[in-house]
């Protein structure tokens, strides 16, 4: 019995269409649902450190002094807290997966300095 189902899923897989692509040639559509990577919009993220704090896996770092938010893709589990708990919603989960390496790196972003709003002179 084992043997007949094992011959027909063979069978079958020769006239089947593969499941894999000639990446980077080809490339999958992201499937509906993936969660994707992080990503920060750095014009309105306020160095406040919640996500850093909040993220389970130590994936975030908040440089204030530096003004340097930095990701450790390797380490982040697409939990999505930090997105949940940023008060500016700065961040988002982009679909599609992070670009392959044949190393691990950390990405660092520089963010920029916003101008302080103007007080009202009464
Ligand atoms: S929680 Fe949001 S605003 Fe605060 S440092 Fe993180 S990304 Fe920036
Ligand atoms: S998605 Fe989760 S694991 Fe990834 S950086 Fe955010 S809090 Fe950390």
């Amino acid at each position: 019995m084992g043997g007949f189902k094992l011959g027909k899923m063979t069978l079958g897989s020769l006239f089947k269409k593969p499941e894999t692509v000639l990446y980077p040639v080809e490339k999958k559509e992201a499937p509906a649902g993936l969660k994707g990577h992080i990503v920060n919009d750095v014009d309105v993220c306020i160095l406040c450190g919640i996500c850093q704090r909040r993220c389970p896996c130590a994936a975030i770092v908040v440089e204030k002094p530096n003004r340097k938010w930095t990701i450790d893709k390797f380490r982040c589990v697409q939990c999505g807290t930090c997105v949940l708990e940023c008060p500016k919603h700065c961040l988002s989960m982009e679909p599609g997966w992070p670009a392959p390496s044949k190393e691990m790196y950390i990405e660092s972003v520089d963010v920029p300095e916003h101008p302080k709003p103007m007080k009202k002179v009464s």
